[in-house]
């Protein structure tokens, strides 16, 4: 059987060897899962306990906010696809170090490059400026649009903090709502003769790049 070249870079990382976190207690590598030709991309941290368990990103309890606030934007997990920065699980659940980042940040590169989404929803600190190669805080650039060369990335806060800080819920809620809001104005309407195959995401249809974008950082 011929693999895609997604399953074939899947397959190649299977027994990755090229940081210390593949001798520091994880299972398995979680490479990322979900619709190979998604226009949106979800990228979290790190897999926790059970994504190690399972080989699968956000199947704990992050994932199940995850599943409801998706369902608030009108999307569903076989719509998308859904990866992380890093893709063995840190032991204790610490923060990634910077040399596991930079090992693995190439493949979630390559990755994006082969599903080619429209939109790359960041999740977090971490999947934030990993992404957007700036080191700025989650709180400054949330619930905005950023024009990259080939994608647009809509950074979110992690619904793992949203689960510590309760007071956090609401905020992420209206940010998922103005996610919703950005797919309802960047989305072709739906083709009533097409009998797709699969759940495809929306169609988004982004506008080309914003000028100035970047003074946002400050
Ligand atoms: N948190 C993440 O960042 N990724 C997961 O897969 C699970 C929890």
């Amino acid at each position: 059987m011929t693999l895609t070249p997604l399953q074939e870079l899947a397959k190649s990382l299977h027994d990755c060897q090229r940081c210390k976190l593949a001798k520091l207690g994880r299972s398995q590598v979680v490479f990322g899962v979900g619709n190979p030709h998604a226009s949106i991309m979800f990228v979290g941290e790190a897999p926790g306990f059970n994504e190690d368990q399972k080989g699968e990103p956000f199947v704990g309890a992050a994932g199940k906010l995850l599943n409801d606030l998706l369902a608030s934007a009108g999307l569903s997990r076989d719509q998308i696809y859904i990866a992380n920065v890093i893709k063995c699980r840190p032991p204790n659940n610490r923060d990634p170090e910077q040399d596991e980042v930079e090992t693995c940040k190439p493949f979630l590169l390559q990755q994006i490059q082969l599903i080619r989404p429209k939109l790359v929803c960041t999740l977090g600190n971490w999947a934030t400026q990993t992404l957007l190669e700036r080191k700025v805080g989650i709180t400054k650039v949330k619930a905005q649009a950023f024009y990259m060369k080939d994608f647009v990335i809509f950074p979110l806060l992690h619904p793992a903090a949203a689960l510590h800080q309760g007071n956090l819920l609401d905020t992420l809620k209206e940010d998922f709502k103005k996610l919703k809001e950005f797919l309802d104005r960047n989305t072709k309407p739906a083709e009533t003769t097409s009998a797709a195959p699969t759940p495809a995401a929306p169609v988004l249809n982004i506008e080309s790049p914003q000028l100035a974008q970047m003074d946002l950082f400050g």
